[in-house]
């Protein structure tokens, strides 16, 4: 099935979203990098801005943050146009880079406690070094630590200043399986404490488990903006049963999976050989949304 163009939901700006964005258009040269985005993400949402290289992921943060500016379009975030924030509404924002400030001479404490220095009611750095799990780091220099070490003190930077949005820009690239896990605890601690948090990643997995909401944007376009599980039809979309019987794996598309089941298991006097039911992956489906594309 083809993913329908995204459909503006109301003309005007929503006042209450932590981000609205209305015909956001960015050219460079003669070519649309963003061609007409309009997005909502609520306070309190985690949402996850998915897309091919050079989709225009990046460059519609960029505006977002305030780094560029735009050739058309209305955009408010936290109720402020980017093109005039100043620094109180600077203030209000995290922003945690793809290159990372890691590479320092300074310890994690000294970097953090320069960094909380700049804002007005900012977070104990201690307690944000307990919170990315760098405590017994605090004493190491930034160009000591692990890739991985090294983003998650990108992230402290990031919310040191107790950012009421919080943009995170592949986050979790370079981090083992483990490490993903922690981090991912961590950004959802974040949403509990009330942060709303606007991530770019390739990770369709990371943005399964993390995401509110999702949005697939292709050529500078939406294509779509839904809650995973029900992205692209997905959550309308045959299971998939497969099993082993007489020494041969078997599969079955179904649309009733549990009456199938049923019917599978009566067939078998105990359990059903390697049984598994499964649905399509987010991944399955948003590579074929963009596949759909021209
Ligand atoms: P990736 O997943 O690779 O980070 P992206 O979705 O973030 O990609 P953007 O970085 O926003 O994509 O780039 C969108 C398009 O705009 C690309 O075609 C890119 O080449 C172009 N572009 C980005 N920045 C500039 C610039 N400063 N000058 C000219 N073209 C640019």
């Amino acid at each position: 099935m083809a993913a329908g163009p995204w459909r503006r939901p109301t003309e005007e700006l929503d006042p209450d979203a932590a981000i609205s964005v209305r015909g956001l258009v960015k050219r460079y040269g003669d070519r649309a990098a963003v061609d007409g985005i309009d997005l909502d993400i609520r306070r309190g949402e985690i949402f996850a801005l998915l897309g091919p290289n050079g989709a225009g992921k990046t460059t519609t943060v960029e505006v977002l943050e305030g780094f560029r500016d735009r050739d058309d379009g209305e955009v408010r975030v936290l109720g402020v146009d980017p093109a005039t924030g100043g620094r109180r509404w600077k203030a209000d924002l995290g922003i945690v880079l793809q290159s990372g400030a890691g590479d320092s001479q300074l310890t994690c404490r000294e970097l953090l406690q320069a960094q909380a220095s700049y804002y007005p009611d900012p977070r104990d750095p201690g307690e944000v070094l307990a919170l990315v799990g760098l405590t017994e780091k605090a004493g190491a220099r930034g160009r000591t630590l692990s890739g991985g070490q090294r983003r998650r003190l990108d992230v402290a930077l990031g919310i040191v200043g107790r950012p009421k949005l919080l943009f995170l820009d592949e986050p979790t690239t370079g981090f083992d399986p483990e490490a993903r896990r922690q981090f991912w605890a961590l950004v959802r601690e974040l949403r509990e404490l009330g942060t709303t948090i606007l991530l770019t990643t390739h990770y369709l997995d990371e943005a399964e488990a993390l995401a509110d909401r999702v949005g697939v944007i292709a050529h500078g376009r939406v294509l779509e903006i839904g809650v995973p599980g029900e992205l692209g039809g997905r959550g309308l979309a045959p299971a998939v049963v497969s099993w082993t019987e007489d020494g041969v794996r078997r599969t079955a598309e179904t649309a009733t999976p549990t009456a199938f089941v049923r019917e599978l298991a009566a067939r078998f006097p105990g359990e059903v050989p390697d049984l598994a039911v499964s649905r399509p992956t987010l991944e399955d489906t948003y590579l074929r949304m963009i596949g759909d594309r021209p």
